[in-house]
């Protein structure tokens, strides 16, 4: 079954891009949870936190970094946001492809707010 994200990455699929590079894309979440609710993810098909090989550790960084620069474009970056990355069934992960969620623009609480 093809993924999803691979299929956004690649265009197939439309999305609200915000953000791409060589190694990274970002764009909105079909169903956001809070008015700035953006996905970083990797071009490279990664199942989740559990299949990344030491070499891919540092697209987190990077992914961090793409968070913090579209959370200061979308204005909420003072205020403050959440990045968080669910791994596995437990975890929350619905999609198979790692990402990492952007939220913001509300007052977040716990779990995913
Ligand atoms: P997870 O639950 O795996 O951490 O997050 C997956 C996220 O992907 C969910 O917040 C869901 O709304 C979002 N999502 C699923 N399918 C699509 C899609 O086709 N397009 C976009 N933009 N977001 C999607
Ligand atoms: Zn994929």
């Amino acid at each position: 079954m093809p993924c999803i994200f691979c299929q956004i990455a690649s265009k197939e699929i439309s999305s609200e891009l915000l953000h791409e590079d060589d190694d990274l894309i970002a764009f909105r979440d079909i169903n956001p949870q809070a008015p700035v609710h953006i996905l970083v993810l990797p071009k490279k098909h990664i199942t989740s936190l559990n299949e990344m090989k030491d070499e891919d550790f540092p697209l987190l960084g990077k992914m961090a970094h793409v968070a913090r620069e579209l959370a200061t474009k979308e204005g909420i970056v003072e205020r403050g946001f959440r990045i968080a990355v669910n791994c596995g069934q437990e975890g929350g992960q619905t999609v198979g492809h790692l990402h990492m969620h952007t939220l913001g623009g509300r007052q977040l609480k716990g779990e995913l707010g």
